[in-house]
């Protein structure tokens, strides 16, 4: 049977992304229930599973009455102390095997965001929570800029089709900050183009590619020339390590 995959919106722009194939569901960070039961019930689906990225409540909330709505929900997510209700605990490396669609993740640890945080990547795609956004990455409210870092050289070195999804829509704000830095780059100005257009018809710009964030994510190129011209002259100083040049972009848009 086909897989299917389609954003839920909830709150002001998280997308709650539904995985659902035949008579089955399986949500990734629902942090509102409300949304995914209307979705459920308009297309007649049961939820088989719920998987977790991190702690923050905008992921977490629905949690609760999601499993209450159903039977034999299976709740998959990171090791937290900030989560209750967790059924099966992840780290490096797990994998996560759903067989009510046909669907299998392996588990990345990508602490930055927050320390507990993890991605799922698998035939279907990578879902990043709040680590990897399109054209940005997520702040760091709890990891060190050099954590942050090293998950996203993780995420780099996944096969360049994989589909990106993210679970909030930041990228047009991502984009302004993305060609203050890189101003030149085209593929960057064709994306903005597209992803404005997309906007104004209410569409989402997610998933992304991991080809496409290669070629537009200024948290993804710090070892690009420009990148790093760009942030030097912005701090006025000569940092050439990509970690440092990393730690002063996101300084830099945590001020933008
Ligand atoms: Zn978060």
């Amino acid at each position: 049977m086909t897989l299917h995959i389609s954003p839920i919106h909830a709150f002001q722009d998280n997308y709650i992304w539904c995985l659902y194939s035949g008579k089955h569901g399986v949500v990734v960070d629902p942090g509102d229930a409300k949304p995914v039961l209307a979705f459920f019930k308009e297309h007649g689906l049961t939820l088989s599973d719920i998987l977790l990225t991190h702690h923050h409540w905008d992921h977490t909330n629905g949690l609760p009455e999601l499993v209450a709505a159903f039977s034999n929900v299976k709740v998959w997510g990171p090791h937290s102390d900030k989560i209750h209700g967790i059924d099966c605990v992840l780290g490096e490396g797990d994998m996560v095997s759903l067989p009510s669609i046909a669907c299998d993740f392996s588990v990345i640890e990508v602490p930055g965001h927050t320390l507990d945080h993890i991605a799922y990547y698998g035939s279907a795609g990578l879902f990043c929570g709040d680590t990897l956004f399109s054209a940005g990455c997520g702040r760091l409210f709890e990891g060190s800029p050099a954590q942050m870092e090293h998950s996203l050289a993780k995420l780099r070195a996944l096969p360049p089709a994989t589909n990106v999804f993210c679970t909030h829509e930041y990228t047009l704000a991502n984009l302004k900050f993305a060609t203050t830095v890189e101003p030149l780059n085209t593929d960057l100005l064709e994306y903005q183009r597209w992803a404005i257009a997309q906007r104004e018809q209410h569409k989402p710009t997610l998933p992304s590619t991991l080809a496409k964030e290669l070629a537009v994510n200024p948290f993804l190129r710090c070892q690009q020339p420009p990148v790093m011209t760009a942030v030097n002259q912005h701090w006025n100083t000569q940092q050439a390590g990509e970690h440092s040049v990393f730690a002063g972009l996101r300084r830099w848009k945590d001020q933008f």
